[in-house]
């Protein structure tokens, strides 16, 4: 039988009318059997996440202030929620024992965690489903890393028997029994790893959105929904900053093979953005799939004469950048030049050390920083190659008067880097949407 793994969001689960449109999404498919709950997020713009609330009663708890207040807004959240839906669950036992844990040894993790804790609970009771508290199944090591294959064996084994269940994301254990978040976000990856442990068919990512935008909405006007994408195209614009889905959510599923759907728990009739590592046949395909950038970028720029025709010049200076631990972004070389694009907050630190090197080492005729830079990336591997897409590209660019600093294309499809200036970010972003 088809096995479907589906995660939703704070959103889609931020009061007891987000949980009826759950439960009708779930009841529409019968092969929807495991759902992975985030707690209970914003109801309005100026609502504030449960998440939130928790991190703020550790704080006042940990300082020796006082929480009450805010943990009566915590109680409140889930009490509305079991209220409105009727469902019969001991909120006062369970928000008794955070209290009690408050006023003893308040732990950061622990307390983050009772929103997923709770949430699951609650909606398992709704559902009539089995709870399963990651607690029990999600492994940290003693230094906080996932232990991924023991985490998937203890997952397949809770899951296996059951017909359906509700599991709690965001957090599991460390050996030594402490409670521990994964980041910001993380119960995509929950929902990630439990897809990838039981097999599943397919992972739905329910959230408020109907997928991914191909560009940017607050730059774009309207931009297109990306119907699919590939798990590399997706990498490349979440990493600069196309957010959708956790960055590190993709990992399980692609390894697996799994595809992932991006679908909207207020609008489930839209398809959304499927994520998969080759599109079907019957997809439509454009030149471009996204375009997604970021601003605070820098650019190391090295020049010394007849350097080419010597070897070991860029490794020189790429070993600087490790040995002062400032990952760079990309390096690229001309003749006799090199540039190394870096995040200027990275670069920070160790910028003056770095320069102090480069020259000591390599006495460079040119060394010199740019700063306030911007990089765009324009990603299109699924529509194959497409003659003339880089010029029509750079040439909008350029009509739109826009000076380029760098260019960055591998071999392959599409997957186009440019750099200019900050303040051309948007202008950029939108002569480029706008011609694909
Ligand atoms: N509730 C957590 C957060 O607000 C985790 C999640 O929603 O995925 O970050």
């Amino acid at each position: 039988m088809k096995t479907t793994v589906l995660k939703f969001g704070g959103t889609s689960l931020a009061d007891a009318g987000q949980f009826r449109k759950v439960r009708a999404i779930i009841e529409r498919d019968p092969s929807r059997r495991f759902v992975v709950a985030s707690a209970p997020g914003k109801r309005r713009v100026d609502d504030t996440k449960v998440t939130d609330l928790l991190y703020r009663c550790f704080d006042q708890a940990f300082s020796g202030g006082d929480f009450a207040a805010t943990l009566h807004q915590v109680d409140n959240r889930f009490f509305d929620i079991i209220c409105e839906l009727g469902i019969d669950f001991d909120l006062a036992s369970e928000i008794e024992i955070i209290r009690t844990h408050l006023k003893t040894a308040p732990q950061r993790d622990y307390m983050a965690s009772r929103g997923e804790y709770l949430n699951s609970r609650i909606l398992a009771a709704y559902l009539g489903w089995d709870f399963v508290d990651p607690a029990r199944c999600v492994r940290f090591d003693d230094y906080g890393v996932l232990e991924r294959e023991t985490t998937y064996k203890m997952l397949a084994e809770t899951l296996r028997d059951k017909e359906h269940a509700v599991i709690a994301g965001f957090y599991g254990r460390k050996a030594d029994g402490a409670i521990k978040t994964f980041s910001r976000g993380g119960s995509d990856f929950t929902g990630a790893i439990v897809a990838a442990a039981v097999g599943a068919d397919i992972y739905e990512n329910w959230t408020d959105v109907s997928g991914m935008l191909a560009a940017d909405p607050r730059i774009v006007k309207d931009p297109r929904v990306v119907e699919y994408i590939n798990y590399r195209e997706l990498r490349t614009l979440s990493y600069m900053g196309a957010s959708v889905l956790h960055t590190d959510a993709v990992v399980p599923v692609a390894k697996a093979g799994i595809p992932v759907n991006i679908r909207n728990t207020n609008r489930p009739e839209d398809p959304g953005t499927t994520i998969v590592a080759k599109l079907p046949e019957s997809a439509e395909l454009h030149p471009m799939t996204g375009v997604a950038g970021r601003k605070g970028m820098s650019v190391v720029q090295v020049e010394k004469s007849m350097v080419s025709d010597g070897a070991g010049f860029t490794a020189v200076i790429l070993d600087l950048f490790k040995n002062y631990h400032v990952p760079f972004e990309q390096c690229l070389t001309g003749i006799d030049t090199v540039s190394v694009i870096v995040r200027s907050d990275l670069l920070a630190p160790a910028r003056e050390k770095i320069l102090r090197d480069i020259k000591e080492k390599l006495a460079p005729d040119v060394l010199y920083v740019e700063d306030k830079l911007s990089m765009i990336t324009i990603v299109g591997e699924s529509a194959g190659p497409s003659p003339g897409l880089i010029g029509r590209i750079l040439t909008a660019v350029a009509a739109a008067g826009v000076n380029l600093s760098t260019v960055n294309q591998g071999a392959g499809a599409l997957n186009l880097i440019i750099g200019v200036g900050e303040d051309d970010y948007e202008k950029t972003i939108k002569a480029i949407y706008q011609i694909l």
